[in-house]
């Protein structure tokens, strides 16, 4: 990561980082309980992306309207497979290719993409890592499930292929079950 880019968003990290670990203490929060399609697609919550691009907003629309669109007419598990094993492709190719070569890396790209701001809580065999402004889930109505397989399998790609062994991430928070962060957990398969 530049420099620059690294101090700028190092301190939106730590912001992020300190409500998110408050957050996690709190254990009951109940889904809404109506929310519509369109709040799906146009609740937005990304201050950091919409202030370095002001098209954030329907970069984020176009995904989510694709994103949802599928989910309407198949079956939600069926989907989430597919967005998972997706991602898992994705993040493995970027290492192959030569794109990530450390986990350090996928910042990089998770910004410059417009994915989220991700932080790497821990690395050592289970990694943690927090996603802020993800484009799947930031700012959505808490619908009582995680919403990022997509992101998830993304992590999971990358680390397996930079470790050479099969990893699995499990979102363990998510605007989707009221919070306002991703926090994934990411384990050596089976284990
Ligand atoms: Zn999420």
């Amino acid at each position: 990561m530049s420099e620059e880019v690294e101090n700028n968003v190092s301190s939106i990290i730590a912001n992020y980082r300190r409500k998110a670990l408050k957050e996690l203490e709190k254990k009951t929060r109940s889904p809404a309980k109506a929310f519509s399609f369109e709040d799906l697609i146009l609740q937005i919550k990304r201050p950091y992306f919409k202030s370095i691009d002001p098209n954030d907003t329907y970069k984020v629309v176009f995904y989510r309207l694709l994103r949802w669109s599928w989910y309407l007419i198949g079956p939600p598990s069926l989907y989430a497979v597919h967005l998972y094993s997706t991602g898992f492709k994705i993040g493995s190719l970027l290492v192959y290719q030569g794109y990530i070569r450390k986990l350090e890396d996928l910042k990089m790209l998770a910004l410059k993409s417009g994915l989220g701001i991700v932080d790497i809580l821990s690395s050592k065999s289970e990694v943690i890592v927090h996603v802020y402004e993800g484009i799947t889930c930031s700012g959505l109505p808490n619908v009582g499930y995680t919403l990022c397989h997509f992101e998830a399998g993304v992590i999971a790609g990358v680390i397996s292929a930079l470790r050479g062994e099969r990893y699995h991430a499990l979102e363990e928070a998510c605007w989707g079950t009221g919070y306002s962060f991703c926090r994934f957990r990411v384990r050596k398969y089976g284990k």
